[in-house]
């Protein structure tokens, strides 16, 4: 059973005309998911006259479930209180944060506030049995966002706050966090590069040529975390081949050898071939299939237990389509 959490507020989080974080992505893959039969939901939200020319999904349908809001001590498992009042204070006003890529409107904290707790409600739900797995479609995004930086498009780090509260709400000792978005999860690896509890695996673009320039091999955790952060960077045009030779024979191994409890995906679909922001060529199949790679692990290591959240993904009908391959290898 697959949950499927989302809710039309995260549309308000507004950065402006041109800005490739945008609302439509949501509405992009609420369409796609509505258009393949994953959710029968009947308050459509179109995305003008874009079709996905998808097959009708015959398995399961996915239960559609609503994020709740965070509260602010959830936040602060992972950021300082005075980097919380920071971004509520800019978003009051409507903004940019630190780095400056970080456009903010005035509905933005209450959005980033409830991306996070869409990560803590699909958890919750998980381990307590309601459904299997869940994935989170959700933004602002939060790999790259630091405890005290803002950064890429990045407000709160989603996910590395789903594992902080895995630890401490549900006990949980061994989680994983595999990340395949395009670009270096730095946050999340900053956050928890000396935690030996936490693995953090980043298949990405090189960071030579590709924001933010980090994640190089040799960055591989700190102290106590030594050897529980595992970078996997490719070269440009990359695509299927390469990126299923590096989860096959180098993160499922590493992953194997871990035996998380849980795992948490970082989704990010912008090494899709028709991404605007980067230079990668993964087809939807790709994505497909690492995502089957990935459940497989789940499915012997921790009992099937994943939450997949949405971190990347700017050209609308590559992520739609995109997300309901990667939802259909979650629903099997
Ligand atoms: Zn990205």
């Amino acid at each position: 059973m697959l949950a499927f959490c989302t809710s039309s507020r995260f549309y308000e989080h507004l950065t402006g005309p041109h800005h490739p974080e945008r609302p439509d992505r949501l509405r992009a893959i609420f369409a796609a998911v509505r258009e393949a039969g994953l959710i029968d939901s009947p308050n459509p939200l179109p995305h003008g006259d874009l079709y996905f020319g998808l097959p009708r999904w015959t398995g399961q349908k996915l239960i559609e479930i609503a994020p709740r809001l965070a509260t602010v001590e959830e936040v602060m498992l992972v950021h300082p209180p005075k980097y919380v009042d920071k971004v509520r204070g800019t978003c009051a006003t409507g903004g940019v944060l630190d780095a400056g890529d970080t456009v903010v409107g005035t509905q933005s904290f209450d959005a980033a506030m409830l991306a996070v707790g869409a990560c803590l409600r699909c958890v919750d739900g998980v381990m307590g049995g309601e459904f299997r797995r869940a994935f989170a479609a959700l933004r602002p995004p939060g790999h790259h966002a630091e405890p005290e930086v803002a950064m890429g498009f990045c407000l709160f780090s989603n996910v590395a706050i789903a594992a902080r509260y895995l630890q401490q709400k549900h006990g949980v000792g061994r989680i994983a966090i595999v990340d395949f978005d395009v670009h270096h999860g730095n946050g999340t690896q900053l956050i928890f590069q000396a935690d030996p509890n936490v693995f953090f695996v980043s298949i990405h673009e090189d960071p030579h040529i590709m924001y933010p320039g980090t994640g190089y091999r040799w960055e591989i955790g700190a102290s106590q975390g030594k050897g529980y952060t595992l970078n996997l960077p490719l070269p440009p045009r990359s695509g299927d081949r390469a990126y299923l030779e590096a989860m096959r024979n180098s993160a499922i191994p590493k992953l194997m050898e871990f035996r998380p409890e849980f795992l948490l995906i970082s989704a990010g679909f912008d090494a899709h071939r028709d991404d605007p922001l980067a230079d990668m060529e993964v087809t939807e199949e790709g994505f497909g299939e690492m995502t089957r790679m990935l459940m497989q692990v789940a499915d012997e290591c921790c009992r099937g237990r994943v939450v997949s959240v949405l971190e990347g993904g700017y050209n609308l009908r590559a992520l739609g389509r995109s997300v309901v391959r990667h939802l259909a290898e979650m629903a099997r």
